[in-house]
């Protein structure tokens, strides 16, 4: 198979950029180490700049959050030392769900990824990418 762009990672900028390629009918495959849903070390802290940009790039409604609040807290150690009460919330996601959502949009949209693959060889003279799972 012949691809216009190969991304490697399909974390939230791998789909997202994936995604939008799509939209603009350019062949991408994505490769990516981990199967999908894949646990991702992160706060979940989703600020409301990013929801307009999900909004943006997905055309859907930003749903995919497990919290959302207008209240932050200022600790040292364990004393609270500042409460504000924000105008835009901040929501908080699973990063295991939040990902899974992005890569589902990207594979429902058309897109390729080659899951639990990690690149071993790049062929620059004949442009061919091989995988560690033996895919060429
Ligand atoms: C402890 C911690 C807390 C954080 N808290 C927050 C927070 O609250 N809010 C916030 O906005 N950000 C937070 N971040 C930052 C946030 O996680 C990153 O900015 C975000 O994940 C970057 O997205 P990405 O798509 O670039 O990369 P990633 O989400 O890291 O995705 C990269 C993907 O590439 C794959 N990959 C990596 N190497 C290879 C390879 N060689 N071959 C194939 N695939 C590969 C991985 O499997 C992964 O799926 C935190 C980060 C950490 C470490």
């Amino acid at each position: 198979m012949k691809y216009d762009v190969v991304i490697v990672g399909c974390g939230p900028a791998g789909a997202s950029l994936g995604y939008l390629l799509l939209k603009n009918n350019i062949k991408v495959a994505i490769i990516d180490k981990k199967k999908f849903p894949r646990e991702k070390l992160c706060g979940g802290l989703f600020t409301y700049k990013s929801k307009l940009l999900y909004e943006e790039i997905f055309e859907k409604e930003f749903t995919s959050y497990i919290n959302k609040t207008n209240n932050v807290n200022f600790f040292k150690k364990d004393n609270l030392i500042l409460n504000l009460k924000t105008k835009i919330p901040f929501y908080l996601v699973s990063r295991k769900e939040f990902d899974f959502d992005m890569y589902k949009e990207y594979i429902n949209k058309g897109g390729i990824c080659f899951t639990e693959s990690t690149i071993s060889k790049i062929d620059t003279e004949n442009n061919f990418i091989y995988l560690s799972s033996g895919k060429k």
